[in-house]
């Protein structure tokens, strides 16, 4: 009787999750299967990638992960590294936001877009007297009854006004999708928004009632997580535990795809360039961004192939820094920065990494970490290498008065890595999905999908990991039948 295979393409954090969850199940419930994973590159992690140097730890992709979604949690209690897990460093729990060139302070009690608390709120620099009464005013706008998507740059104008927008709203946005809020969709990117307006008539107002639920719950739970979770080494400590636990003999690095092929008469997948660990699986996850997956299927797939090329993607880039503290002016009390479009600068934003969490940086230095490019930064993240490095330091001068040049320098790129979800993903997803379904045994799963964040990938891997678990297992039991 011949095992199911299972192949996953792709090894980053979702790739890593569906595999490694494949594995969990098959020892669970001892089921007789062979997994695959292939990565086209050297490493493991994908976007997830930190450098321990000289004592910094420098993230050049993602530098945390959300609490509120508890899958990255979940995932580190299973792999046993939740003793690894830090927060942030509650103490310097603010954000400012970039004005006419000076860093002001994000109000206390600022929720993305919506200010919960009326004091720090009224005194704040950052918006207009008449932005601030287009704001308050949310409270009292009727809601709107659509059920449609809508762009998240419509929703924040047509409720807070748009000072809210471009003063902070887009900055907020631009820091966590690198994307256009005019273009980006209200029920993919923030649902949050949509459901308080729906359920409360004003965000506002559902922010301040789901608060008063949250402290009377949370007097009753005992201590929580901060909201932002890393590891002491850094993000990369969650794709080398992954890359312990998956047998060695089941990852294949360096073992790129270039096509991918549903051959009818065998009823399995035939994969071009995946190595030499055997090229006809039973199942295929594509872990991948959908435009590298649309570029595998052959022409009797146009259809799935040209719905995945719809995603559209933004480049990022990020450049860690270290100062000597001693140079760097501004008290850096705070996470970071974010940086409005309307300010033209080269950082959308910036974080101040050896404030936000503990273990970065030796003492008497600082590490920061800018974030550039995006939909308003094509020109910038456009620029080479030695000129990027040089705006982003001038810029940094400028606004934290640093006197000298950084110690350390490490600029990452991540060329169209930033899927943008735009207003109508949700139904473009779903069309995928169907189109996918056609084909026995296909799987999509990665950022491209139904959410960007590391909890999100986790999420959703390990669901499709789920449903190929039971398939084959169910084609096992066919397959035993037979013999
Ligand atoms: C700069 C930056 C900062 C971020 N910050 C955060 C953050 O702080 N918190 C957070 O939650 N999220 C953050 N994100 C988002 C998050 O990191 C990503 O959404 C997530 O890591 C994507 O994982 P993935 O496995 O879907 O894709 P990827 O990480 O892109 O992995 C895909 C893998 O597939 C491989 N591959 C590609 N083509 C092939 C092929 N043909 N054959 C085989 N292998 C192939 C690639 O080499 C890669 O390793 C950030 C993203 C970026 C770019």
């Amino acid at each position: 009787m011949t095992k199911p295979k299972i192949a996953v393409i792709g090894g980053g954090i979702a790739g890593l999750a569906c595999a490694h969850r494949l594995i969990e199940l098959q020892k669970e419930n001892q089921s007789n299967f062979e997994v695959h994973l292939f990565e086209n590159s050297s490493r493991l992690g994908g976007t997830i990638a930190t450098e321990v140097k000289d004592g910094f730890v420098l993230e050049q992709g993602p530098d945390s992960f959300l609490s509120e979604k508890p899958w990255g949690v979940q995932l580190s209690k299973r792999l046993g590294i939740e003793s690894e897990i830090i927060g942030t460093r509650n103490e310097y729990r603010k954000s400012f936001v970039v004005r006419k060139g000076k860093l002001h302070e994000l109000p206390e009690g600022f929720y993305l877009i919506a200010p919960t608390r009326i004091r720090p709120f009224l005194s704040s620099p950052l918006f207009s007297l008449q932005g601030k009464m287009r704001m308050a005013a949310e409270f009292l706008l009727p809601k709107k009854n659509s059920t449609g998507d809508e762009s998240i740059g419509s929703f924040i104008r047509r409720r807070f006004g748009r000072e809210a927008l471009d003063r902070v709203g887009q900055a907020m946005l631009a820091g966590i999708y690198s994307g256009d809020p005019d273009r980006l969709s209200l029920g993919a990117t923030m649902p949050r928004f949509r459901e308080l307006e729906r359920n409360y008539g004003s965000v506002i107002r559902g922010l301040f009632v789901e608060a008063k639920k949250k402290k009377e719950l949370s007097k009753a739970s005992g201590p929580r997580y901060s909201l932002f979770l890393s590891f002491r080494n850094g993000m990369e400590t969650l794709v080398q535990k992954l890359a312990q636990v998956i047998p060695h003999e089941s990852i294949h690095l360096n073992s790129g795809l270039t096509k991918i092929d549903y051959d009818r008469s065998t009823n399995r997948w035939r994969l071009s360039a995946a190595s030499s660990h055997g090229k006809e699986f039973d199942f295929v996850c594509l872990a991948l961004p959908a435009f590298q997956a649309a570029r595998l299927f052959s022409s009797e797939y146009r259809d799935l192939s040209e719905k995945l090329s719809e995603m559209v993607y933004e480049s990022v880039a990020t450049v860690n820094l270290v100062f000597k503290r001693s140079e760097v002016q501004h008290p850096l009390n705070g996470f970071g920065f974010v940086v409005p479009a309307i300010e033209k600068s080269p950082l959308v934003a910036c974080s101040f990494s050896s404030v936000k969490f503990d273990h970065r940086a030796p003492k008497d230095f600082v590490l920061l970490r800018a974030f550039v490019g995006g939909a308003f930064g094509r020109n910038f993240f456009a620029m080479n290498d030695h000129d990027l490095i040089e705006v982003v330091i001038a810029e940094l001068k400028q606004l934290l008065q640093i006197q000298r040049e950084p110690t350390m320098t490490l600029l990452s790129r991540y060329a169209s890595s930033m899927a943008q979800y735009q207003v109508g993903h949700r139904e473009l997803v779903s069309e995928i999905k169907a189109k996918a379904k056609e084909t026995p045994g296909l799987f999509l799963t990665g950022s491209s999908y139904q959410g960007a964040g590391i909890p999100d990938c986790i999420f959703d891997a390990e669901k499709q990991a789920e449903e190929i678990h039971q398939l084959a297992c169910r084609s096992n039991q066919m397959v035993g039948s037979e013999w």
